[in-house]
This record gives C-alpha cells, sequence and structure tokens, in this order.
C-alpha cells in the first residue's frame, strides 16, 4: 500500500503514522529522517542538502526530489510507503507522481487527517509543561489536580512559547494556505480520502483500518 499522510499540526498525524506503519509493516518515510538517512550515508544528494541546511538555507526542490527517488526506490519499500511531510507544494506533488511511474508504482491513499481549526487551536494552546520534570498536561484533555501544579512533583506548569494563541494561529494558517492547493491537487487525482479526526485517536485509526482494509493484500 502506497499512502501519503496529511494533517495539520495537531491533527495527530504522529500517532495515526506509527499505528499504521506498525499494522501493515510498511516504512515511515518523513522528510526530515530521509534527509538525516541521505546526510548520513554520504550520498551525492545527501551532502547538496547538507551544504544548503549548513548554510541555513532550504533545500531546493530538485535535490529534496532526488531524495525521496533514491528512498522509494530502495527493497523496504516493496510492500509500500507511508510518506509524511512530502509533498509539501502541488510542484512536490507533480514530481512524485512521476517518481512513481518510473517506478512503476502509485499512490493507493491519500489519508488527511481532518480536523478543524477552532479545535486545533483548543488541542494545542492547552498543553502545560512543568518546569522541573517535564511531564506534559492539557488544560481540558488531561488537566493537572491543582490548577498550575503537576500531579509528579508538584512542580509549576508553563505555557511553551510556541504554544500561544498568536504563535498556534498563525502556524496553523501557514499549513492550512498550504496544504489546500495540494488537497485539491489529489482530490482531483481521485487519491483523497478524509478521516475525521475529531474523535478519539484510536477510532481514528479504526477509520484508516477501514479504510485500508481492502488494500491489504
Ligand atoms: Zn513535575
Amino acid at each position: 500500500m502506497n499512502l501519503v499522510l496529511m494533517g495539520l499540526p495537531g491533527a495527530g498525524k504522529g500517532t495515526q503514522a506509527e499505528r499504521i506503519v506498525d499494522n501493515y509493516s510498511i516504512p515511515h518515510i518523513s522528510t526530515g529522517d530521509m534527509f538525516r538517512a541521505a546526510i548520513k550515508d554520504g550520498t551525492q544528494l545527501g551532502l547538496k542538502a547538507k551544504s544548503f541546511m549548513d548554510q541555513g538555507n532550504l533545500v531546493p526542490d530538485e535535490v529534496t526530489i532526488g531524495i525521496v527517488r533514491e528512498r522509494l526506490s530502495k527493497d523496504d519499500c516493496e510492500k509500500g510507503f507511508l510518506l509524511d511531510g512530502f509533498p509539501r507544494t502541488v510542484a512536490q506533488a507533480e514530481a512524485l507522481e512521476e517518481i512513481l511511474t518510473d517506478l512503476g508504482k502509485s499512490i493507493d491513499y491519500v489519508i488527511n487527517i481532518d480536523v478543524d481549526e477552532n479545535i486545533l487551536m483548543e488541542r494545542l494552546t492547552g498543553r502545560r509543561i512543568c518546569k522541573s520534570c517535564g511531564s506534559t498536561y492539557h488544560l481540558v484533555f488531561n488537566p493537572p489536580a491543582n490548577v498550575g501544579v503537576c500531579d509528579k512533583c508538584g512542580g509549576e506548569l508553563y505555557q511553551r512559547a510556541d504554544d500561544n494563541a498568536e504563535t498556534v494561529g498563525n502556524r496553523l494558517e501557514v499549513n492550512l494556505e498550504q496544504s489546500k492547493p495540494l488537497l485539491a491537487f489529489y482530490e482531483t487525482k481521485g487519491y483523497l480520502r478524509n478521516i475525521n479526526g475529531r474523535q478519539h485517536i484510536d477510532n481514528v485509526f479504526v477509520d484508516v483500518q477501514a479504510l485500508l482494509g481492502d488494500l491489504n493484500k
């Protein structure tokens, strides 16, 4: 099964990715891991990517796409793969189509974990962390017994600067704008499947399994 996983920050994409790769024994191919592996292996493209990153620059598409091509050509992708974090743009999605055609493969599904923006705001801004032991809480989903105090060590709870409403709102907006054309592209291709991400993570995965059931040949 050849899958692309999409979802906004806070949608629970990471959890579903873990469960999918565990259950269906396909490699989880995230952009970060792919870059790190190519750099560690010292491939030509890996070194190229590194030189851009070392200068604090974005890795250009041609390099990224080359690394994706190398990764998808490996033996462990024979049974399938789960792409996570790539593609990010329609241009990359078109390049991916070309790569897969060359490899005699095609995407089965683009799974989009769908959650409303206001729910994501609630999820992301509710996080609190203990200053002393690093335990994490959530004001709504996993609140401490006493407001602002860690259950485990009595330490003070704080909100990470990244988790304040303005930063989270901006991050969601940027991601939303970026994903819109990509979702439209995959809808047109007929690959897109929206999974309701507003339910418990276990039930989200039940829906994912229902979708993937008929692919498990
Ligand atoms: Zn603590």
